[in-house]
């Protein structure tokens, strides 16, 4: 499963923790990241990550785009929601997107959490529980 990791400036301590916390499943994965937390993630939590450009400069909007391509299963975002953004248009492009294509997103750590522990589960398939009430 291709899974994008973000994280703005005062949630990159917590990212770094949560990929560590969660280093074993994580790392079955494909990881994908914006610039910084991706450069992080790598080298503080040893994961193998490919990055996209930093977030205000595009990555949200090059993770968006594999949304939109169905290239990309799951997004943990850590939001800040105290800071103001300047790519907020981005930002909220990005969940829209999710939502459009029913794409998991965690946009904190709490639901981050409950989503990587049922990603663990093998029989976590939203995708068919979704087609099943079509
Ligand atoms: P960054 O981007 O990982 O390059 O810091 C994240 C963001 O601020 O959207």
């Amino acid at each position: 499963m291709n899974i994008a990791l973000i994280a703005h400036d005062k949630k990159k301590e917590d990212i770094i923790r949560f990929a560590k916390k969660f280093h074993s499943i994580l790392s079955k994965h494909q990881l994908f990241a914006t610039g910084t937390t991706g450069m992080r993630i790598a080298d503080e939590a040893e994961l193998k990550v490919t990055r996209f450009q930093s977030g205000p400069l595009g990555g949200d909007q090059q993770i968006g785009a594999k949304i939109a391509s169905e290239e990309m299963h799951m997004v943990v975002f850590f939001r800040d929601p105290l800071t103001a953004q300047p790519h907020e248009p981005d930002i909220s492009a990005l969940l829209r997107l999710c939502d459009v294509h029913q794409i998991p997103v965690a946009t904190n750590q709490a639901m981050a959490e409950i989503m990587i522990q049922a990603l663990d589960h093998e029989d976590f398939d939203w995708k068919g529980i979704i087609e099943m009430n079509r």
